[in-house]
């Protein structure tokens, strides 16, 4: 395969927030990687923000110190990391008061696109905002980007993007949900709408259900106080499985463009029925280790916050009439292992007989680890001894398939920034979409909370709560494996 890395136009980026952890970690890596693998115009120039009093060689120290940290060595080389570390700049700036605004905006070039990255408090945001407009830093044609929480209910998502939409129109708002950067995400939309296979059977008289899973392997270890205000349903089932379940249902759009991608994915969650009870499962992990269980790392010992959520959802439209999807996410699982799982009826009659067993299509989009697609068929098993069937991937690792290149495609930040440059908002959140995912998520949330609903236990390592498995088996389907 031919490497196509097609460089994006000149730009000045700003990161607000660039001396912290989303920035170390990600923001500075991914930008690095770029630079690296050509796609970075060589005079591309990035600014770091934040309070701390540091000049640019400090910055440039900083940033070296992150690379080393969060790109293996071999990704990266003495020239290619100095002369990233060129293109970087370093403003000391308050978002509560007026010092180095005034250097920012000398810094800032006129002929290149411009990019404000608020990787800092959704409380910074308005601040933020009022002061790059009154110091001309920001006009109609820059971005900014911004991370989640998007609120922790409707009306503070109302409110927070009230805040940018007073300062920005939404076509310079750049919501990040980094699931939807990631390769095999936009691989869902390739499969589905540029090939003739699929879509014919991608509706209700074909597939039997669906599964979404999110499961990792970590606790909420050091993080358990902020954590504990948000829980499974608010830190990913609302974003990022959301997500996952409009681009897999949506209908298609009539092109790939960031409106119509978008109005197909809120129509949607707009069709999203309410979720009862007896749908939901949510559940603490526990562990005989001390100090690990859920309860021991939050600061109430009574806490009823989830740290994991499965539940079955309906969605009231032609397409998906009686099909269940069925959702679940959760902390301390068996493995870190993210798939979409659509899962096809039985043929209407088996021509082999009972002995034959039963079998099913199942295409699998796996996201994490090793991103790739699994379809798996029913062929005869090998050998003599009559007609006896089995189940087999056909495997599409991206890695496998597509050769070295493949394992070097950009990582969801990257591919995001990029985007973020080259203007393209498809992969991005817009407000309503934001706002109609909490207006179905809000009375779930205030349901149990004013019932007291106490989470089932699960262990450590496990797959969840036995409960959860329930939900499936009271329709005689179960849970994929969630595989190491
Ligand atoms: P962090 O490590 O606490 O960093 C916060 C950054 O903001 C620092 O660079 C800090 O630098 C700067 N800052 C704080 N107050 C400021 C002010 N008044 N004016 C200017 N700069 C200020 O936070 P983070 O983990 O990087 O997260 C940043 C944002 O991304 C948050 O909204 C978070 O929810 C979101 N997010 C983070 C992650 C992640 O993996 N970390 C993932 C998803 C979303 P100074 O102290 O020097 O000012």
């Amino acid at each position: 395969m031919v490497s196509r890395v097609i460089p994006v136009d000149n730009f000045d980026l700003v990161i607000f927030g660039g001396t912290g952890d989303l920035a170390r970690r990600k923001i500075l890596p991914g930008l690095f990687r770029r630079y690296h693998s050509g796609q970075m115009p060589a005079d591309a120039r990035i600014i770091g923000a934040a309070r701390s009093d540091m000049d640019r060689k400090g910055y440039q120290a900083e940033v070296k110190k992150a690379l080393e940290e969060f790109v293996p060595k071999d990704a990266r080389s003495e020239k290619t990391v100095n002369g990233f570390l060129d293109g970087i700049d370093y403003v000391t700036i308050d978002a509560m008061g007026d010092g180095g605004w005034k250097e920012l905006s000398t810094m800032l070039r006129k002929d290149v696109v411009r990019a404000f990255y608020f990787s800092v408090a959704p409380s910074l945001f308005g601040p933020l905002a009022e002061r790059l407009h009154g110091h001309s830093c920001a006009g109609p044609s820059c971005r900014i980007v911004v991370e989640k929480p998007f609120g922790r209910d409707l009306e503070s998502a109302k409110a927070l993007n009230k805040t940018l939409r007073d300062h920005f129109d939404e076509s310079q708002i750049y919501r990040i949900d980094h699931y939807l950067g990631k390769e095999t995400v936009q691989n869902l939309m390739a499969v589905r709408f540029g090939n003739m296979l699929f879509e014919p059977l991608w509706n209700a008289q074909y597939v039997d259900h669906v599964q979404i899973t999110v499961a990792e392997s970590v606790g909420v270890d050091g993080r358990g106080a902020y954590y504990d205000k948000s829980g499974a349903m608010r830190d990913m089932m609302q974003n990022h499985l959301m997500q996952l379940l409009c681009l897999t249902a949506m209908e298609p759009p009539s092109r790939f463009d960031p409106d119509a991608v978008r109005d197909e994915k809120l129509k949607v969650i707009r069709a999203l029925e309410p979720v009862t009870p007896e749908h939901i499962v949510r559940g603490q992990y526990v562990s005989p280790e001390a100090g690990a269980s859920y309860l021991e790392q939050v600061e109430d010992p009574e806490s009823i916050t989830e740290s994991y959520i499965a539940m079955e959802l309906a969605i009231s439209n032609w397409r998906w009439a009686g099909v269940p999807f069925y959702l679940r996410t959760g902390k301390r699982l068996k493995a870190r292992y993210s798939e979409i799982a659509v899962v096809f009826k039985d043929a209407p009659h088996s021509i082999f007989g009972q002995a034959a067993g039963r079998h099913r299509n199942v295409l699998t989009i796996r996201l994490q680890p090793n991103e790739g697609m699994d379809l798996f068929v029913t062929i005869k098993e090998p050998g003599p001894g009559g007609m006896r069937l089995v189940d087999v991937p056909l495997d599409m690792t991206f890695a496998d398939a597509l050769g070295p290149e493949a394992e070097d495609v950009p990582d969801a930040y990257e591919r995001l920034i990029m985007d973020v440059i080259r203007g393209n908002q498809t992969l991005f959140m817009r407000g309503d979409e934001v706002e109609a995912a909490w207006a179905w998520t809000d009375p779930l949330i205030e349901g149990w909370t004013e019932r007291g609903d106490r989470p089932y236990t699960y262990d450590s390592g496990s797959t969840g709560p036995e409960e959860a498995a329930m939900l499936l088996h009271k329709e005689g389907r179960r849970w994929r494996e969630i595989r190491p």
